[in-house]
């Protein structure tokens, strides 16, 4: 199979192939990446917050065809990919309208430091390598893009191989939009440019959105050139279900945060660990809830889960089932793959698993739960702290007590009690352990690739800094 392609997940064909970039052509993108910086740095706040509206209101108005070929080369459903693009359109607009105030200068205790003014000023780096997935193609790349671009840094985009339409329809749009040229510019490579790439000089950062392993590959890159990364990585997301708790909408909620987005989702809930007080009338519910969902064309509006978006992607996640049914799991619903043209897979319910099953520690993928039986708070806190991941967490109590003590206790980069985990601009988005570092969205999420410079000025005449402690 080609390596930068679009492949229709629903039926394996390949549609469209890619040559990837010649080393000549990857040096020329980074050269125009680079001198567009140059000329991104010496604009306003106020042109580039035009730019980014301009930007928003073309995913807008192109929202249906830019959908269309988010689920032709990925699987989601086109209703799913639809509200991804108006998401990344309020997403643009968010930082259009907030980088302002983001990026205004912070004023500092000037009498604390003997200065007359200090401030903390907030300036751009350079060109920031984005190396992200395919399962949130537009989202993923629009967190990313918005917040850099208004910040007045240039972006070097190497989306997954399987998404190459959608990356080039990014590059595209920001040019439309009006931002230099250059100043976004995608690069058709694979994965083993990056090291090329993030060695460079002229390229100053990079985040990466995607698994663990590329985030170990991408760190040990980084460390040796000194460059400061972000990394969003896998999750293994617990789903609390406490005996508090409306257990009809929490097996509502669960079917939605495991099974959005064909269950590829990094912040989907992934186990669902349930007290045993509630336990049966969950499973009941979740597992019928879970069998009830129509699996077929991501096209057809009445499809709620689309095809996985590789077969290499679907072999895994029954892999993962298999060794859990074959250690002694029982599976309540799903767990058979379909034969047939596409790489669809069931909505899948395994419970009784144990430590040394895949699906105890792993992330899995696809559209498969992990039910899990506990008989107290702190079993649940173990449980749900018991992965090396720790990226998103739900609980499902209506006890304030508890409440609280879920979102000190929780493990992981957000807590959603009594609902599922989502990102939005306005709130900080990332993980702990190794699901990664850094945070996207909000103010956070642009000050990552900032300089954060103290501005101290003095009087000029004696020595306002004189005798300072020298570091
Ligand atoms: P992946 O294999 O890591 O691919 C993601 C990106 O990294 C692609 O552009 C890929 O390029 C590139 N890549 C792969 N290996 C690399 C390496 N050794 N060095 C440099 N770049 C490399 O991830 P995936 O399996 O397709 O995506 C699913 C994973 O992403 C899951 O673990 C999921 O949880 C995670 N994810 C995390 C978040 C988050 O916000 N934390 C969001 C979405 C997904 P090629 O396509 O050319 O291989």
């Amino acid at each position: 199979m080609p390596h930068i392609a679009t492949t229709n997940p629903a039926t394996g064909q390949v549609l469209k192939t890619y040559e990837a970039m010649s080393t000549e052509q990857l040096d020329g993108a980074i050269e125009r990446t680079d001198l567009a910086f140059q000329q991104l740095r010496e604009t306003t706040v106020d042109q580039r917050a035009r730019w980014m509206h301009a930007a928003a209101d073309l995913l807008d108005a192109e929202r249906d065809e830019i959908a269309r070929i988010m689920t032709t080369e990925m699987g989601k459903t086109y209703a799913a990919a639809q509200a991804e693009v108006t998401k990344c359109a309020t997403a643009a607009r968010f930082y259009a309208d907030k980088a302002p105030a983001f990026l205004a200068d912070e004023p500092a205790d000037a009498d604390a430091v003997k200065a007359t003014r200090a401030f903390i000023r907030y300036q751009p780096i350079g060109v920031v390598l984005a190396v992200m997935p395919w399962n949130f193609p537009l989202w993923q790349v629009m967190r990313f893009a918005a917040p850099a671009l208004m910040a007045g840094n240039t972006g070097l985009l190497k989306h997954a191989s399987n998404v190459p339409q959608t990356a080039l329809l990014l590059e595209d749009m920001f040019r439309r939009a009006g931002f230099p040229e250059g100043a976004f510019t995608t690069v058709l490579v694979g994965s083993d440019a990056v090291d090329r790439i993030l060695s460079d000089p002229r390229v100053r950062a990079a985040t990466l959105t995607g698994s663990e392993p590329a985030g170990r590959s991408i760190a040990q890159i980084a460390g040796r050139e000194l460059k400061k990364t972000v990394l969003e990585l896998g999750g293994s997301d617990p789903f609390v279900v406490m005996p508090s708790a409306d257990v009809d909408r929490a097996a509502e909620v669960a079917t939605t945060a495991r099974c959005q987005n064909n269950g590829q989702s990094c912040i989907a809930a992934k186990r669902f660990i349930v007290h045993t007080d509630v336990f049966d009338a969950f499973a009941e519910k979740f597992a019928a809830n879970m069998a009830a969902l129509r699996v077929g064309d991501p096209m057809d509006p009445d499809t709620d889960v689309g095809p996985l978006a590789s077969e290499r992607g679907r072999d895994e996640v029954h892999a993962q089932v298999r060794d859990a049914v074959d250690n002694g799991a029982t599976v309540l619903c799903g767990g058979e793959r379909p034969t047939g043209d596409g790489w669809f897979y069931p909505p899948t319910v395994v419970t009784d698993l144990t430590p040394q099953m895949r699906m105890w520690s792993e992330e899995v993928f696809g559209p498969v739960a992990g039910l899990f039986r506990v008989s107290s708070y702190e079993e649940a806190i173990a449980v749900a702290n018991g992965t090396s991941f720790g990226l998103g967490s739900n609980a499902w109590t209506r006890d304030p007590a508890e409440q609280e003590r879920f979102a000190t206790d929780l493990d992981a980069g957000n807590v959603f009690i009594n609902g599922m985990t989502t990102s939005y601009p306005e709130l900080p988005f990332g993980g702990v352990k190794n699901s990664g570092y850094g945070r996207e969205l909000s103010a956070l999420g642009m000050r990552e690739f900032c300089n954060t410079k103290t501005v101290w000025v003095g009087e000029g005449a004696a020595s306002a800094g004189a005798g300072a402690h020298a570091e």
